[in-house]
């Protein structure tokens, strides 16, 4: 069922859209800023993280307490609670950070050395560097262009005898095919841990993102929506899953906390008491500014239409809400006379549009290489199986991508409605002297 909001925005941007045609016509004469025209913004997009009134009274009320630390402080487990609640989860469990949260789910879910694990090759380096953690081979799925998110229907000709886990990564907040994902997963008897680090209230078919899988994982690092400076969270529906994560998490120490007793080896990667306290304040305010960034983005897809080159990801049809953390897009350069990407972002940029290309192939990245080379890992893996793993790694449409991608961030979404039709005024700008732009 599609999120009431989605509903709304389809009504009025169809008008929308047919008001800025016929302002099309008169604008494309002024000259783009990077050639010495008049920027279309000077004022800069919203800063964050925000603070909200009552961030700095929760801050000090947990400084008063003198209780710190998780284990004999109340915010934590607050914040846990409702964030399953928000979330429809029976169990949530509270991290240092994004990283640790994908590190304890995987230690969870038992996955270590021999071990293969699917995931995307475009996505925060983070998804991968806790596979290699574990002493596992990321084995990376190559990208569905369309929608800069993993190819689902490749995953299943990816699965091995060694394959423990898919990891699948909602990329920007836009939901990965989970219909496809979790038919291929209950077929071959394979855990699904969601990376959800970009995608707070995001939904597939109605259900909040991270509860689909077995388990799933949140950031809430500086730049994440919802935020605590760092800080991530476990969500899952298994008792035992969520056990395992809490005794890893702790030490290796099982609930109750035992102070000096053991069942597994583990880490310290809990949230204090401070950044509970803060996430809750923050999650006050996630819901409007969800709804904001969902307007403007169905706004400003409604207005790019008219400038073809420049193209809003797909998002699956089961994605019925997108946490656009990222706006992404695809550039054809066929389209802006030859302009090279870069060349078109230096001029989004010169017009007070900040844009970025996006994340490069980490399925090529040279650490991998060096990774693999170590002494750990060759004593895991014969040569010649670090060979055909290197074999398959082979993602070309993601290769693609990797040169066409043009993302915008989230506080641009925060900006006013009319702000985007600044957005877009620069598009058709930079379109319309793409040529000259090419030669300077
Ligand atoms: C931010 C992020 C992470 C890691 O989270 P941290 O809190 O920075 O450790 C993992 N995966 C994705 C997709 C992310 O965006």
């Amino acid at each position: 069922m599609p999120h009431p909001v989605t509903r709304r925005i389809f009504l009025g941007t169809a008008s929308a859209a047919t008001a800025l045609a016929v302002g099309a016509n008169t604008s494309g004469k002024e000259k783009p800023a990077l050639l010495g025209g008049k920027p279309v913004r000077t004022e800069p997009f919203g800063s964050w993280p925000q603070i909200g009134p009552n961030d700095e009274k929760a801050w000090m009320e947990v400084l008063r307490t003198k209780r710190w630390y998780r284990l004999t402080g109340t915010y934590v487990k607050k914040f846990e609670d409702k964030w399953a609640g928000v979330l429809g989860a029976k169990y949530c469990l509270a991290t240092a950070n994004g990283t640790s949260a994908l590190l304890t789910a995987l230690n969870a879910l038992q996955i270590g050395p021999g071990d293969e694990v699917i995931v995307p090759p475009y996505t925060f380096i983070a998804t991968i560097n806790v596979v290699l953690m574990q002493h596992a081979l990321p084995v990376f799925v190559d990208t569905d262009i369309e929608t800069q998110l993993i190819d689902a229907r490749k995953i299943e000709g990816a699965i091995t005898p060694r394959t423990r886990a898919i990891l699948p990564v909602h990329l920007g907040g836009s939901a990965a095919d989970m219909d496809t994902i979790l038919a291929v997963a209950k077929k071959r008897g394979l855990p699904v841990l969601e990376d959800a680090c970009q995608a707070w209230l995001g939904e597939w078919r109605g259900r909040k993102l991270s509860t689909l899988g077995e388990m799933g994982c949140f950031s809430f690092q500086a730049s994440k929506h919802l935020n605590s400076g760092e800080g991530g969270a476990i969500l899952t529906n298994s008792q035992e899953l969520f056990e395992r994560s809490w005794t890893f998490h702790n030490n290796g120490r099982a609930k109750p906390n035992s102070a000096f007793e053991y069942s597994h080896n583990g880490l310290n990667l809990r949230l204090t008491e401070f950044q509970g306290a803060l996430l809750l304040e923050q999650l006050t305010r996630l819901e409007e500014q969800s709804q904001r960034r969902e307007q403007n983005a169905a706004y400003l897809r409604s207005l790019l239409q008219e400038t073809p080159g420049l193209r809003p990801a797909r998002m699956y049809d089961g994605c019925t809400r997108n946490a656009y953390h990222i706006f992404m897009m695809r550039y054809d350069k066929d389209r802006f006379a030859g302009l090279p990407r870069a060349k078109f972002i230096q001029a989004m940029r010169a017009e007070g549009v900040p844009c970025s290309p996006g994340y490069k192939p980490l399925n090529k990245e040279p650490f991998l290489k060096t990774t693999l080379d170590s002494r750990a890992f060759r004593a895991i893996y014969a040569a010649q199986q670090i060979r055909d793993y290197e074999e398959r790694n082979r993602c070309p449409a993601n290769d693609r991508l990797c040169e066409e991608a043009v993302w915008m961030g989230q506080t641009t979404l925060l900006a006013a409605r009319a702000d985007m039709d600044q957005i877009a005024e620069a598009v058709r700008k930079i379109q319309a002297h793409a040529a000259e732009l090419a030669r300077s």
